[in-house]
């Protein structure tokens, strides 16, 4: 017999886990993944920074508000989530002052080489630096969601691929791995593999495209002091940051792949090693391990939350590119009042609960909540 739920949440990383933990206790939730662990895909592969000057303008009042979340979150913890590490992004001078407004903002050569001394002189002509910047310790924040989404009485089944997924009245008939469920509500935080759990379902793709992006673990001669930013390049070609003796490297790569395990392509991380020597005085002498995950993005590099417009009790929570651990529980506390609330016909943003100008209500404008526009 199937098991029933309000709310099926398809995706054991940061977004399915944000979800399961804020509506757990609010209405009956499963959540299931297909893989034996959770956070197994590109929830464990990021670089785990939290930058409030990092992406479009949505994004980053979806980052601010996440910090706020957090940050509540950790007055309650034995130990914090969040750690402060500036972000300082290093190029030419346009390329800097197009980056420099709001949270970042302009700083002399001078001052980026005293933060980072491992930085050569004469290897860039411009600085900004986001002091509201922070560290994440990102299994620490999994397991918070995963033990308070339990604590409060969600159920979380791991090993449990979506195989089938249909209209069943008013509500979805599920089948996950071995087990059939009849939900009100089916919930797409399946990553990678979002536009494929929709195609099974029966609903219209967005065209959400995952690219690849790879990052290191690097042994150095020169340790980087704790306080050090972290530092990327303003044309994308890497970034890199303390990581205790060690620094974390990447070549901010952002090549087009389909869902998959994906894994360091042969000369990727070689061809950054000999650039970072080159470009600064760290002095690489090992890669201890390296990775590879998938930034997932809609047409417009927006996040998508909300029902679907044309498939009933189908709500997408995808698209989080680059940005899924810094908009997490923005987007959770969004989507969990829109669940919560119903489904909005309208697509409009007035009836997500609370003030019209509460946090959620901004969220919902700053996200145009259903943009359905975006299918490619
Ligand atoms: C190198 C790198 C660095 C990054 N750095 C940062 C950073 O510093 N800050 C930041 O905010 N973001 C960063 N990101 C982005 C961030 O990691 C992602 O946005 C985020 O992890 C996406 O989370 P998710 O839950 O949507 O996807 P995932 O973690 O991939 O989870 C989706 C899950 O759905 C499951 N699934 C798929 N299909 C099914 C199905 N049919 N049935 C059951 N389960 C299914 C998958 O197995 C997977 O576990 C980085 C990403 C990379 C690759």
């Amino acid at each position: 017999m199937a098991a029933r739920y309000d709310v099926l949440i398809v995706g054991g990383g940061i977004a399915g886990l944000s979800l399961a933990s804020a509506l757990a206790g609010r209405c009956s939730v499963v959540l299931v993944e297909a893989e034996q662990e959770l956070a197994y895909h590109t929830s464990s592969r990021s670089a785990r920074q939290l930058i409030p000057s990092y992406g479009p303008p949505v994004v980053q009042e979806l980052t601010v508000r996440t910090l706020e979340l957090l940050a509540a979150r950790d007055a309650e913890l034995p130990e914090p989530v969040l750690t402060p590490r500036s972000f300082m992004l290093i190029g030419s001078e346009a390329e800097v002052a197009a980056e420099a407004s709001g949270h970042m903002q302009p700083i002399t050569v001078e001052r980026a080489l005293e933060l980072c001394p491992a930085l050569k002189p004469g290897t860039f002509a411009a600085a900004g630096l986001d002091t509201g910047s922070f560290g994440c310790n990102a299994p620490l924040l999994l397991d918070e969601h995963r033990k308070r989404a339990l604590a409060a009485g969600a159920d979380i089944v791991t090993g449990a691929r979506v195989h089938s997924a249909q209209r069943l009245g008013s509500g979805w008939q599920v089948g996950a791995g071995a087990e059939g469920f009849e939900v009100g509500v089916l919930v797409n935080a399946a990553g990678a593999w979002a536009d494929e759990l929709a195609v099974l379902s029966g609903v219209e793709k967005l065209g959400l495209q995952p690219y690849r992006r790879t990052a290191a673990i690097a042994a150095v001669e020169r340790p980087l002091p704790a306080a050090t930013p972290m530092v990327a390049a303003a044309d994308n070609t890497f970034y890199f940051r303390p990581d205790g003796r060690d620094v974390l490297i990447s070549p901010s790569e952002t090549v087009p792949s389909g869902p998959e395990d994906a894994r360091p392509r042969p000369g990727d991380v070689e061809r950054l090693v000999e650039k970072l020597n080159a470009f600064t005085s760290l002095g690489i002498t090992a890669v201890r391990r390296a990775w590879t995950g998938l930034r997932t993005e809609a047409a417009d590099g927006i996040p998508v939350a909300g029902f679907d417009a044309e498939a009933a009790g189908f709500y997408w929570l995808a698209g989080q590119g680059g940005y899924g651990f810094q908009t997490s529980s923005a987007l959770a506390e969004f989507a969990a009042s829109q669940i919560l609330a119903g489904q909005d016909p309208s697509g409009g943003t007035a009836s997500f609960g609370g003030a019209a100008d509460g946090p959620v209500s901004r969220t919902a404008q700053a996200l145009a909540a259903t943009r359905w526009s975006i299918r490619r």
